[in-house]
């Protein structure tokens, strides 16, 4: 084999191995949940209201940051579908929530400065394309909020198909420590980190096998009671893990659920799912063996924009259960 063979055959191998996209997802993710556990633990974080009027933190606006600052740094042509945008933190009269942000920020990267810390927020404005990656800095504000579960979601996505995917639980437990970091590779596996000792283990959802359900706290984010219904008719009689975020995948992945359903509620016929609320978790289940789709069955549409408008609701399990819980949704009307 010639120069120009071996070369051609490294960079192929290159990237279908995704390994400097995972390390560098890896250590974004980490400093961004160190970031968030600083602002919970010596501050009382406080809601900013954002246009749509759902909470948006300071811890949100500083984990963004710093994952696109990392991202644009290494993969400087990818862009980046974020949840957060700087428009709101620069308006004069949340002048001094930027000045906070940038303080959390400055901590981990000591030449932040404010504009620096907006532009970098703003990287998030990407569109969706051929390869591009989505984050959200905080799944879960409201349990972020609560003093619950709450995640931090990145991952890649290539012609469609997520190829990986970093997920940071800094208050789920992992044993007796505290702080999950699950990450996923196409064809790779799952492996769950715990951010407290950095110790891993391959994650599997047949793992310990509970045969139960989980589920958002929120009423608002899926219909509670048909979703029981549901895990009720499949023999999932179990009390529920109810959770914020996507935690819930980080959960399934490892076996401590069986399902985790969102079902779409009739007062709100017209909601779409966002991409960076999925298609993190969703590889963190597949690649540890689960199955994902939406309610009719349908592999989730990371091609159409920043809503999965293609899809309804998303049904994610250990994989032996889907077809029980499809062939009960399908002669629903939703
Ligand atoms: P969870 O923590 O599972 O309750 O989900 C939090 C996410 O729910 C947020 O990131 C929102 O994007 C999303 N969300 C907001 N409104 C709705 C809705 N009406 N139905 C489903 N999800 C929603
Ligand atoms: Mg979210």
């Amino acid at each position: 084999m010639d120069y120009e063979d071996e070369k051609r055959d490294c960079d192929t191998y290159d990237r279908g191995n995704y390994d400097r996209e995972k390390q560098v997802a890896i250590a974004a993710t980490t400093l961004a949940a160190k970031l968030c556990e600083a602002v919970r633990h010596h501050r009382t974080p406080e809601a900013i209201a954002k246009p749509d009027h759902s909470p948006v933190t300071i811890a949100d606006f500083g984990a963004q940051a710093i994952i696109c600052r990392a991202i644009t740094d290494a993969f400087p042509n990818d862009p980046i579908v974020a949840e957060e945008d700087a428009a709101l933190l620069r308006q004069p009269q949340l002048a001094e929530q930027l000045e906070a942000v940038t303080a959390q920020v400055r901590s981990h990267i000591p030449t932040a400065t404010v504009g620096l810390v907006a532009d970098w927020i703003d990287r998030g404005n990407g569109k969706v394309g051929s390869r591009y990656w989505t984050l959200d800095p905080i799944d879960g504000t409201k349990g972020f909020l609560r003093g619950d579960q709450y995640a931090i979601a990145l991952a890649l996505i290539e012609d469609g198909d997520i190829k990986v995917g970093v997920l940071g639980c800094p208050a789920l437990p992992v044993g007796e420590e505290t702080g999950a970091l699950f990450v996923a590779v196409r064809g790779q596996g799952t492996v769950l980190i715990s951010l407290q000792s950095g110790s891993f283990q391959q994650v599997s959802v047949v793992a310990s096998g509970e045969m139960r359900l989980t589920e958002s706290i929120e009423a608002g984010h899926g219909n509670l009671s048909r979703q029981r219904q549901v895990a009720a008719a499949i023999g999932l009689t179990a009390t529920p893990v109810a959770m914020d975020s996507q935690a819930k995948y980080g959960v399934v992945a490892r076996g401590e659920a069986a399902l985790y359903l969102r079902l779409p509620r009739s007062q709100t016929p017209d909601y779409r799912e966002n991409i960076w609320d999925h298609a993190a978790g969703a590889i963190v289940v597949e690649e540890a063996g689960g199955k994902v789709t939406d309610i009719y069955g349908k592999a989730l549409d990371f091609t159409a924009g920043a809503k999965l408008i293609h899809n309804r609701g998303i049904v994610a399990s250990n994989g032996d259960l889907h077809d029980a819980v499809l062939a009960i949704l399908s002669s629903e009307v939703f």
